[in-house]
């Protein structure tokens, strides 16, 4: 399709992961092969050489994976992507595409757990530091720096208090700091908030979540902005080998095709569940950028199309009441990820970002009594008849 970086994100859903094939299949066809067989000896030289286009090894490129790196991209805005094989994945990728030994990153302090480990122990292990800081305080990010801060890694709204951070302000005291900035985006995904138009370098995704939107299947996505900066990611991923496979890139680009029409349906039910959860009795307080009280409401609205599906909120009784209401749920699925469509519920004290330990989890929000609800596409009523009889128990 012609000019498919002009169209609007529901067209590019669509289209934008389809590849011209030699037998005229209408979808990108899963090219399950591990290797390209040479015309002869001099196309392979030239291939290796590049002085070709084409595809020699699945690790390297492959048509399948291609499909889905073109649509994530487009849709991200950047100019191009690098499929791994998990969300982690990607968040490594991308890290290690720019930290060296003795740098110092500031990272989000609601952030995807394992991130933490990530950074404090296998970078730490390389002789890298990390400061977890408040991302929405814009003064605490300028005092975290250092002369030796390299990278500034955000989530917005980060996980699982739904804090919300000025891309565009962090993306300034980063680059005057001659740091890079990547945005996990995956809580949004780019139908809702394309973190490159903030002043982002790097997007990272877990596709797991709403891009795949269908939970079975683990995948990740890096988009950077930049031809230079795409070779070097390139060349990163096909050194590590954290890559996609096309079966599974197959599955994303079909979940792709239904991402603008899912993200409307968690738009219209996001808001009345969180409203809902918002006079309840039984919750002291609901975490979601979408309601107008919300702290983070209007830094979410200059850079995000919409609030999302994810919600967390406090129940009064802390994890007690926690453990009855999702023990409770009958429609509310008890289980972690996120993004999908059904509605997933979840405890992070005991789940998600139990590995942070007790001090980290109270510094950055996590009480013992919060809970994640990532609102799927069923009927809302539905949805919010559950959560009614759950916390009628609690
Ligand atoms: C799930 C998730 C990840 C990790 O993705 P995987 O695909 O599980 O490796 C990273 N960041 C965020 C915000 C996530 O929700």
């Amino acid at each position: 399709m012609e000019d498919i970086r002009k169209k609007s994100k529901e067209t590019q859903c669509i289209h934008a992961s389809f590849l011209e094939d030699a037998k005229g299949a209408v979808v990108t066809p899963i090219y399950q092969t591990s290797t390209f067989k040479f015309r002869d000896a001099d196309h392979g030289a030239s291939l290796f050489a590049g002085r070709e286009k084409g595809y020699i090894y699945t690790r390297m490129a492959n048509p399948t994976v291609e499909g889905v790196e073109n649509v994530v991209a487009v849709l991200e805005g950047g100019y191009g992507g690098v499929g791994c094989a998990s969300g982690m994945a990607a968040l490594h990728l991308a890290f290690a595409s720019i930290l060296k030994t003795g740098d110092h990153v500031v990272c989000s302090e609601s952030v995807y757990g394992p991130v933490v480990g990530l950074l404090n122990t296998q970078f730490g292990n390389f002789g890298i530091d990390v400061t977890f800081v408040d991302t929405s305080d814009l003064k605490a990010v300028k005092s975290a720096m250092t002369e030796k801060t390299t990278l500034v890694h955000v989530e917005t709204p980060g996980n699982p208090t739904l804090v919300v951070s000025d891309m565009a302000g962090v993306a300034e005291i980063a680059h005057k700091n001659g740091a890079k900035m990547t945005v996990d985006n995956t809580f949004m995904s780019p139908v809702l908030q394309r973190p490159l138009e903030h002043g982002a370098d790097i997007v990272i995704h877990s596709m797991t979540k709403f891009l795949n939107g269908h939970a079975d299947v683990v995948a990740g996505m890096v988009v950077v902005k930049d031809e230079e900066a795409y070779l070097h990611m390139r060349k990163m991923s096909n050194a590590i080998g954290g890559t996609i496979d096309p079966f599974n890139s197959f599955l994303v680009a079909r979940g792709i095709k239904t991402l603008a029409i899912r993200i409307k349906a968690h738009n219209e039910s996001g808001p009345k569940v969180a409203a809902f959860l918002d006079v309840h009795p039984k919750v002291e307080r609901v975490m979601y950028p979408g309601l107008k009280t919300d702290p983070g409401h209007d830094v979410h609205a200059k850079q995000a199309d919409g609030p999302g599906g994810l919600i967390s909120f406090e129940l009064k009784g802390g994890v007690e009441a926690g453990k009855v209401l999702m023990n409770s749920v009958k429609l509310c699925v008890l289980a972690v990820s996120l993004g999908g469509v059904e509605t997933l519920i979840q405890h992070p004290a005991s789940m998600t970002h139990a590995s942070m330990g007790p001090e980290a989890r109270r510094q950055a929000g996590i009480t013992d009594g919060l809970v994640r609800i990532s609102v799927g596409i069923e009927d809302v009523g539905e949805i919010i008849a559950d959560l009614e009889q759950g916390l009628e128990k609690v």
